[in-house]
């Protein structure tokens, strides 16, 4: 291993599971490379630096050391705002701590390479790294497919695309095929400039940076990155899939449940299970829950089902399931409160992932060859669900609105029983891709050598502000 002195990178995440988990294997990706890695992190969802013991973590809080007091973005204080209102307030709040911890971490004595920031952070990391001369990469944690309906956004409001959105749902979207008007990667938010704002921040953000990082592959989404790359004059380093590359850090410690659940797939029989999950930040209504649990009950399929609390609006965990409802599944059902869903998408025992087509999710699920069922609920899901079915054909649909017993009862059974293996074939060969893409002479391990090569020769520019 290198020297890791003078080579530090800065990381700055979006403190939100889906954008927190592909900086930390990143920063795992960099590591391996022979950096050293600090993570700034806000006060807000702050993560267990115990887990990740080869990295120096700061708080950013928007206290003053030594004032004391609550820090004002408790959890508490942000339950009920949507998904808008809370990226609005974490970037006002966080701005400003965030430009006075990187200017303390620069100017701390060790030579700092860059900074990689999450792209939703948008111009504010600009303008604070510019401040202190260091160069800016940002992460995207979405896949490019979404990021070329981003981009877009100014060109489908002038075309009043996101106005009629109701009367038109499936209408093409003719400037971004297959796209139909309701895979639109919009947000429900009682503040839709403000989703606009974000949106613009974020795409100017990533063409005033030094370079953008994707946790994609070439194999997968060639035809998207060229066609942001023709637009946008940086560098683009599509270096997926971050969770395969071999980074060498120490293995997360398995919680009780964890055990649980392998001890449970344990028992199933091979490609007998579908594994449910909406990832960390989508909530659905009661009546959705009911449906859902009806119509895997029914199924008569295994299941394991991750039910986070706070994933049905206005109760707390499971207590509008009907009494005896567990108990008559038997060894049939499990819902948990978490997975450890790289282990679970891994496990022989899986056969579909129903999931909500997070990014992370369907870049794990393709990389484990698992095909999926898809209910997107907001913004990139929609686009990653009508790529997951008809471009790569690797899942089917299953719109929200139409979730209902019966028809969650025939997708699920057709799923692991009919029409999978075709999808799994097809899911199996992108899996062999993504091997390939990260192998010697693969396009993501290329692009790390040269990501590697730019990011250390950065401090030999001139830094032009
Ligand atoms: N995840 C997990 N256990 C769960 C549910 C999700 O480890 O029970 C992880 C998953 O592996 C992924 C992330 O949480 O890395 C969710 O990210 P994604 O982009 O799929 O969805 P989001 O949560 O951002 O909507």
């Amino acid at each position: 291993m290198e020297e890791r002195k003078g080579r530090k990178i800065i990381m700055f995440p979006l403190p939100f599971p889906g954008h927190f988990n592909p900086m930390i294997q990143l920063a795992g990706i960099f590591h391996h490379r022979g950096f050293s890695i600090t993570i700034l992190h806000t006060s807000y969802n702050f993560p267990d630096p115990s887990r990740y013991p080869h990295f120096t973590f700061r708080t950013i809080s928007h206290n003053k050391e030594g004032e004391g007091g609550e820090d004002p973005l408790s959890r508490s204080e942000t339950s009920g705002m949507d998904l808008v209102a809370l990226i609005r307030v974490l970037k006002q709040k966080y701005a400003e701590p965030f430009r006075e911890s990187l200017a303390a971490e620069v100017g701390g004595g060790e030579k700092v390479c860059c900074l990689v920031s999450d792209a939703i952070w948008g111009r504010n990391t600009e303008i604070a790294a510019k401040e202190v001369g260091v160069h800016r990469l940002v992460l995207r944690t979405g896949g490019a497919a979404s990021f070329c309906a981003f981009a877009a956004f100014p060109l489908l409001r002038d075309k009043g695309y996101f106005s009629t959105l109701d009367s038109r749902q499936d209408d093409p979207v003719i400037e971004l095929p297959p796209l139909k008007v309701k895979d639109l990667p919009v947000v429900e938010t009682n503040d839709p400039d403000e989703l606009y704002r974000i949106i613009s921040d974020m795409v100017e953000g990533v063409k005033s940076s030094s370079g953008v990082i994707w946790n994609t592959f070439e194999d997968l989404e060639r035809g998207q990155l060229m066609d942001l790359s023709s637009n946008f004059n940086v560098p683009f380093f599509p270096l997926g899939p971050f969770h395969k590359h071999s980074n060498h850090l120490p293995p997360k410690t398995k919680s009780k449940e964890d055990n649980e659940i392998t001890k449970w797939l344990e028992k199933q029989d091979p490609k007998s299970v579908v594994y449910a999950s909406f990832g960390s930040l989508a909530d659905i209504e009661e009546k959705e829950f009911l449906e859902i649990a009806w119509g895997l009950r029914n199924s008569k399929q295994s299941f394991l089902w991750v039910v986070r609390p706070g994933l049905v609006r206005g109760t707390e965990w499971l207590e509008s399931l009907p009494c005896g409802f567990m108990d008559n599944l038997g060894h049939k059902g499990k819902i948990v409160k978490w997975t450890n869903q790289l282990e679970v998408l891994a496990h022989p025992a899986v056969g579909v992932f129903w999931t909500h087509c997070g990014w992370n999710s369907t870049v794990e699920s393709i990389c484990e060859g698992v095909p999926m069922i898809c209910t997107p609920c907001f913004s990139d899901q929609r686009v990653n669900a009508r790529y997951i079915a008809d471009v790569w054909r690797v899942g089917n649909v299953l719109e929200k609105s139409m979730m209902d017993t019966e028809e969650i009862e025939k997708v699920v059974r057709s799923a692991i029983m009919d029409n999978g293996n075709e999808m799994r074939d097809r899911c199996l060969a992108y899996k062999e891709r993504a091997e390939k893409c990260l192998g010697e002479n693969g396009s993501s391990s290329n692009y790390l050598d040269k990501l590697v090569r730019d990011v250390l020769s950065f401090d030999s520019y001139a830094f032009t502000s």
